[in-house]
């Protein structure tokens, strides 16, 4: 093993206990998503060769090549990818063809679009809906009064399945501050999950899962805190 490779090793060995610890505590299984943006495929490999399965990608276009990459190199790993990262409409048709969740949907048109794209012969594509939780004018999202009325239009869309919400609160310093927006996507949650039959509430990231797992996030995205600090910013998209 090179060096990286055991430093990735190591960092998953970590946030894995982390997790572990934080989930117990509640009773439940939480899903680890680790987040790959910006790190090139040898280290996902690093990371899959140390069991994990599960990807995130924010970029389209860095994404898709990663998941090209290992069907031609690594046909054999079955890994699960989810795209993260804000989604225009002329990058939804390679991402519905490439992963198997989008976890920011967040407009109706994007959500059409994901399902119109959808190969025939894949299953459903696995989403979550995005929520502005904290309220911020330039984020993704929408608001908790938009959800439930794009909630219903984008279960109606035949070949995406919708298993829940995502949200990316903004940092604050302060504990009790972190933990408002986690409480508020849980109530968000509870108040509509039997409606709509959903199983995922993904929030938490390397500074806040354990807060979050303690919240009631069943899926945490965790980056840096696998892959260490992200030095350099990605490709202008093509
Ligand atoms: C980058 C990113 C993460 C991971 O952030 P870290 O702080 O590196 O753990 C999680 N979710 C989304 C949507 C991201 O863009």
């Amino acid at each position: 093993m090179t060096q990286r490779e055991e430093m990735i090793a190591k960092s998953l060995r970590a946030v894995r206990a982390r997790i572990r610890e934080a989930a117990d505590k509640k009773g439940g299984a939480v899903e680890l998503v680790a987040v790959s943006k910006t790190f090139p495929a040898e280290d996902v490999l690093a990371a899959a060769k140390a069991g994990q399965t599960v990807f995130g990608e924010n970029y389209a276009q860095e994404g898709c090549a990663k998941v090209d990459w290992f069907r031609e190199n690594h046909p054999e790993m079955k890994l699960v990818w989810h795209f993260i990262g804000p989604l225009q409409a002329n990058k939804t048709r390679q991402v519905a063809e490439r992963f198997d969740w989008v976890d920011s949907v967040d407009r109706l048109r994007i959500a059409k679009r994901l399902s119109e794209q959808r190969p025939e012969g894949l299953p459903p594509l696995n989403v979550l809906i995005e929520v502005n939780i904290s309220g911020e004018e330039s984020k993704s999202g929408v608001t908790p009064e938009e959800l439930p009325a794009l909630a219903r239009e984008i279960a109606a869309l035949p070949n995406l399945r919708v298993r829940g919400l995502m949200a990316i609160p903004e940092p604050e310093n302060n504990e009790e501050a972190r933990r408002r927006p986690l409480k508020a996507m849980r109530a968000l949650f509870d108040a509509h999950r039997s409606e709509f039959g959903w199983d995922t509430l993904s929030m938490g990231m390397s500074a806040d899962m354990v807060e979050a797992i303690e919240e009631g996030s069943t899926t945490v995205r965790v980056g840096s805190a696998i892959f260490g600090a992200r030095h350099y910013p990605p490709k202008a998209p093509a």
